[in-house]
């Protein structure tokens, strides 16, 4: 394995978030952590990173970590084995579920978070080897409709753009894309064109987010109508005369039928604003605008692919840019922008089940291609089944052994609590693991397998814009914790393929992922990095970040795709598609009114395994919310700060309200962060419906229909603590992470002696406590080494005492005795005024220092920045810093609107 030299300076690496894929810095402090800035040389993002990427290095912790493989035992507990005892134990499995039931018994779920060369490994194994083709990952759930829309399209699942057309764009168009919050440094970056170039931006997308607010054309469509906004664009490009007649008659089909096909979805302008919601003018802009900016850059996210409808959606928006012929061009391209960090890696190596390997599909000549590279004459030749399939699979007992990578499907599937209970039926279930445990791990894992994680992982990945990059160890393993590559490898050897998996090292699979990209490709596959296929050790190490393609004698020569046409059908010619008429698969109703819209917050990711260990990034949004439109909270009675029950067909929760005009009328958006090991009731996964694209098998995330109903809780309060606790079961809770401990956000409707005699269970003998329990008042704290060990403050609503005050009391290491008197007043103090809840997760700036400056005459978010430094380093936080500006600049006229009425 590899040693890292901790005393070595900084080490450049990649974020493991999202799909920008930024180049990091990171300098080891000798204590098992680092020091984290931008790369200012990787193109991804020239030293920025974003609130996620900034706080990488309050994740490095070893506190949750597996760090020894470990095998249930015959009294149900999981034991401590040695390595090659669980490796013998897997492999003995697996070999016996496939002697007695076949390939088609056993599958894996991978990760968009594991590395290139973890997904070619396992991918081989199970495709080449096993002869099964069931390899899903989660990234099925993120954009594997733009998967099968580009092959529709293009004849392969080639990004046709990359990041410089973001700066070269006159015309920056984002549907369903959060990229403020969700992608934050292209967000920046696409900020930085409007303010030099003047491009204009408009943003498409059922919610008002924080990207819409700076847009100058913000169109908050009905969910689930995107074909039909895109059908009617290509339909006004047609009769207003702005195709590109040339692009359309010399590299592509279908034109006549795709366009015929828009004429009925939304042939006009009052079709297209009848079928999406939107005004007239407001389509008849957008539409204007397309049409007479040739450089026009269409990005699009989760919005667009996580839908019933996704792979239409995605094709309707190539449509557009095929008739003008605006694609590869600079500052002219459709442009996916991937959740993950290595989603496109994971294509790349062909890690999905409707994938065989490296951009090649189940078809004949293909099958034989691969099979001849891999010598595997057991390949398999059909697709296998994807995620939601697989679970369902599964839960039938068809599916006996699984194994999981590196994700947590009892969270993030739809319909979570069906997949969650489906793990218990399974015969072998594996698991490798960064963390002990999560709601995966806990679902009744066999095996748990303990994988290296972000700063322990060496090879590759690849961002959104095609472009590989390596991930470099800078911290050595702890435990015995191993890369996946290695794992699958040594199970591979054991069922009997060691010559197949012989890898030696890292690079030496990257080298073989490399030759089977270019194995008789001859520019037939638009995948090729057969250039990098001879790379030394040294030289894999050393590796620039690229893109791709790389065909030998041409590296980096080409930077995108299909401006003269050349697509992968084997006519070179693009596709237009012609989408079904668009229609939710789901009907609201009497019993479920609503629509719920899932998505993230601005400083978590995913399932928080990670990011849910930084303080910094808990301090936003620490609590699962429901936001609701500020008319639906009047008519189903809930309100903002209050609590709320989210019901769909599939399961419930029970979440903070926020009332927001951001949320349309008839929808609810709620995060899908939160798992039971962080709250108690905000699974919010187990609320969404399993349907899926016909095409794509992605599952439909954010429509499902839903009912919410207030939920009373008469005590709010708060506990902190050095160590994890447990809360008395019928608590509402939310954990969160803060300087020095945890702290839990709770509700509840027990009475205070309860929690009183809770307390004392988990605190120590120096113990303060104040009681009022008439005024429904509880405060107590304990004491050690002049610091607070736990303290619990609960009380009516009104007066929960306030966390943030306390939580700086907590992150002191010795509090005098004048603090120690204040403490349980929960008050301000001298020194210690509450700067409200979080917005500027940089540098700690909270709300209420942030509106206080606006009052006292700050009117940018520059002049925000020169007085708090809120704003000034990530750049994250700066839509919401204009929205406070924007908020009370309308307060102020409302007051003086007032003023005048009053004189
Ligand atoms: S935008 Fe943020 S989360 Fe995404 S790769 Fe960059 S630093 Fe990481």
């Amino acid at each position: 394995m590899t040693t890292v030299d901790s005393s070595s300076s900084a080490t450049r690496t990649t974020c493991p978030y999202c799909g920008v894929g930024c180049g990091v810095l990171a300098t080891p402090d000798r204590n098992g952590g680092a020091a984290i800035a931008g790369d200012p040389e990787h193109p991804a993002n020239f030293g920025r990173l974003c609130s996620k990427g900034s706080a990488l290095g309050e994740t490095l912790g070893l506190e949750d970590r597996l760090l020894y493989p470990m095998i249930r035992c015959s009294k149900g507990t999981m034991e401590r084995v040695a390595w090659s005892d669980a490796l013998d134990h897997v492999a003995h499995r697996f070999a016996h579920i496939v002697k007695r039931d076949g390939p088609g018994a056993v599958a894996f779920y991978l990760s968009g978070q594991l590395l290139t060369e973890d997904y070619y490994v396992a991918n081989k194994l199970m495709k080449g080897f096993i002869g099964s083709a069931n390899v899903d990952t989660n990234s099925r759930l993120c954009m594997s409709s733009t998967v099968a829309g580009h092959r529709r399209a293009f004849g392969a699942d080639t990004v046709p753009g990359c990041y410089e057309d973001l700066d070269a764009a006159d015309l920056l168009v984002l549907v369903g894309s959060n990229a403020a919050w969700c992608h934050p440094v292209l967000f920046q970056r696409m900020l930085a064109n409007k303010a030099e170039r003047g491009a204009r931006m408009v943003v498409i997308d059922p919610r008002r987010t924080d990207t819409a607010g700076d847009a100058d054309l913000f169109l908050g469509l009905k969910p689930g109508t995107d074909t039909a906004l895109f059908s009617g664009l290509l339909v006004h490009l047609a009769d207003s005369g702005a195709l590109d007649h040339a692009y359309i008659d010399s590299h592509t089909s279908g034109f006549e039928e795709a366009l015929a096909r828009a004429r009925a979805i939304a042939g006009s302008i009052g079709a297209t604003a009848l079928a999406t919601g939107l005004s007239e003018p407001d389509v008849a802009n957008f539409f204007r605008m397309f049409a007479n900016t040739p450089r026009v850059v269409t990005l699009f996210s989760q919005g667009v692919n996580q839908s019933a409808q996704g792979t239409d959606k995605v094709n309707a928006i190539i449509n557009c840019h095929l008739a003008t012929g605006r694609i590869g061009k600079p500052g002219a391209s459709p442009l996916s922008l991937t959740g993950q960090p290595n989603a496109m890696g994971g294509r790349e190596v062909g890690g999905l089940a409707n994938q065989l390997a490296a951009h090649m599909a189940f078809t004949p000549p293909d099958i034989d291609r691969v099979r001849r590279f891999w010598k595997a004459p057991r390949i398999a030749t059909h697709e296998g089944l994807k995620a939601v399939e697989m679970f369902e699979a599964i839960g039938r007992g068809e599916i006996k052994a699984l194994w999981v990578m590196g994700t947590n499907p009892a969270v993030s599937l739809p319909d979570a609590d069906a997949a969650r209970a489906s793990l218990k039926k399974l015969e072998l279930f594996v698991v490798s693991e960064n963390v002990r445990s999560n709601d995966t791990v806990n679902a009744g894992v066999h095996v748990l397998l303990p994988a290296q994680a972000w700063g322990e992982k060496s090879g590759t990945v690849t961002n959104s814009e095609r472009r590989i990059s390596r991930q470099r160890a800078f911290l050595n393993p702890p435990g015995e914790a191993r890369p996946d590559w290695w794992i699958v490898g040594e199970v591979a050897k054991r069922l009997g393929f060691a010559a197949a998996f012989d890898f030696a090292s890292v690079a030496d699979v990257f080298r073989e992922h490399a030759a089977l990209s270019a194995f008789e490709n001859n520019g037939a596959r638009d995948f090729d990095i057969g250039v990098l296929q001879s790379l030394s050790d040294r030289a894999f190490d050393e590796l620039e970040p690229v893109l791709w393609p790389m065909r030998l004698g041409d590296i980096g020569s080409q930077q995108r795709f299909f401006a003269e046409g050349g697509f992968f059908a084997n006519d070179q010619r693009a596709r237009f598609i012609a989408p079904d008429i668009p229609a939710l698969r789901s009907e609201t109703h009497a019993g479920r009114p609503l629509r719920l819209n899932t998505g993230r917050v601005r400083d978590q990711w995913h399932t928080m395994t990670r990011s849910g260990l930084s303080p910094r990034l808990g301090q936003h949004l620490p609590e699962p919310f429901v936001e609701v439109h500020p008319d639906d909270a009047l008519r189903f009675g809930v309100f903002d700060g209050g609590f709320a029950r989210v019901v769909t067909d599939y399961g419930q929760c029970t979440l903070r309200v926020a009332v927001s005009e951001r949320q349309q009328r008839g929808m609810l958006f709620a995060p899908i962060h939160w798992s039971e090991a962080s709250a108690s009731a905000a699974r919010v996964g187990a609320l969404a419906a399993p349907f899926t694209d016909p095409f794509s098998g992605q599952p439909e995330s954010k429509a499902t229909p839903a009912s919410i109903a207030p939920y009373e809780y008469v005590f709010r309060g708060f506990a902190l603590s050095r160590v994890r606790l447990e809360l008395p079961s019928h608590a509402w809770w939310a954990r969160v992470t803060v300087a020095g401990g945890y702290s839990y956000l709770f509700a509840d409707n027990a009475d205070l002696a309860g929690w009183q005699s809770w307390l004392r269970s988990v605190a120590g003998p120096d113990f303060a406590e104040y009681k009022d329990f008439g005024g429904g008042v509880f405060r107590a704290a304990s004491f050690a080494q002049g610091r607070i060990e736990t303290c619990l403050f609960v009380g009516p609503a009104r007066d929960a005492g306030d966390w943030n005050v306390v939580k700086s009391l907590f992150a002191m290491d010795a509090l005098s005795d004048d603090q120690r008197r204040m403490l349980l007043s929960g008050k301000s103090t001298n020194g210690l005024a509450s700067a409200g809840p979080i917005v500027c997760a940089c540098f700690g700036v909270g709300r209420t220092s942030i509106c206080d400056a606006i009052a006292a005459g700050a009117g940018t978010s520059a002049e925000i920045g020169a007085q708090l430094k809120a704003g000034t380093n990530c750049g994250s936080c700066i839509p919401e810093l204009k929205q406070l500006i924007a908020q009370a600049s309308v307060a102020g006229a409302d007051q003086r609107q007032l003023a005048r009425v009053a004189s």
